[in-house]
């Protein structure tokens, strides 16, 4: 059964692809018993990709505009869409019975191989508007026929957030009422605003946590990082714990910077 389940996640450049290098390192340091997956698109080049494929098991190319697709055909008009669209594409892995999609901006601090016990569409809470979920960590089913009818739907509906997530909680729009199990606890998804909108529950809770998220246009690769004292340097009003942070860093410090020339 373990084989044929995987985390997941995905680079439409080299940047987003140093995240996904310390995202699988942390995944391998918890010790999951999981495949590791990441999909890339042409953005990403080739020494990157040699990078990657150190530590996932399987990167899967993924092609934004295949002329072969009547249905990728229509995104030619919808450029706004493209990156909702690439985030689809892990439905299409159908050699998995299960997976998990981790964003890139994601650090996994503990094993979480229990997540493969929930059932689609299993996601945590959004810290901005609860009854939505975020789409930066959810639990999901390979299906070409799913994939097909995202993509139909992202095509017709849009999206009310120009992304991936304001497109899901409309497709998956009985998540927030009709089933509690598909709630994941928010220690799966801890965004960094979380620091600063409830600082007495994080500081009370904060050695629970399992996934941590860096959301918004800052991501921890922008920080600075001192080589002397080992210590980064947050920049300021990111909202990102420099606890965590710090976590990210030692291992893109001590496991992926080595190995890039
Ligand atoms: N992503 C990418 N290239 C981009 C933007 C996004 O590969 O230029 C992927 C990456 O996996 C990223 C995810 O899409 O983690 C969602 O975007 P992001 O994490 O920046 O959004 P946020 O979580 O801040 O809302
Ligand atoms: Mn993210």
């Amino acid at each position: 059964r373990e084989e044929r389940e995987a985390f997941v996640t995905l680079a439409t450049n080299d940047t987003y692809a140093l995240g996904c290098l310390v995202l699988g390192n942390s995944l391998q340091q918890a010790s999951t018993t999981r495949k590791i997956v990441v999909l890339v698109t042409t953005g990403v080049s080739n020494s990157m990709r040699n990078q990657l494929s150190r530590v996932f098991d399987l990167v899967q190319e993924v092609n934004l505009l295949d002329s072969r697709d009547s249905s990728n055909l229509q995104l030619l008009g919808r450029p706004d869409l493209s990156c909702t669209f690439t985030k689809l594409h892990c439905w299409r892995l159908t050699q998995f019975d299960k997976a998990v999609f981790l964003d890139a901006d994601t650090l996994v601090l503990r094993n979480v191989d229990e997540l493969f016990d929930r059932e689609e569409l299993s996601a945590s809470p959004d810290a901005g508007w609860p009854d939505c979920f975020n789409s930066g960590v959810f639990v999901y089913k390979p299906s070409e026929e799913t994939y097909q009818s995202l993509l139909h739907f992202a095509l017709t509906q849009g999206s009310f957030d120009g992304g991936d997530q304001g497109m899901l909680n409309i497709y998956f729009r009985d998540w927030a009422t009709k089933d509690i199990s598909k709630h994941l606890p928010f220690i799966y998804n801890v965004v960094s605003q979380a620091f600063y909108s409830y600082l007495p529950a994080f500081t009370q809770f904060k050695n629970d946590v399992k996934i941590v998220h860096f959301i918004g246009a800052t991501k921890p690769w922008h920080h600075t990082y001192n080589t002397s004292s080992g210590k980064v340097i947050p920049l300021p009003e990111s909202g990102h714990s420099e606890e965590f942070l710090q976590m990210w860093w030692k291992i893109f410090m001590d496991l992926v910077q080595p190995a890039l020339d």
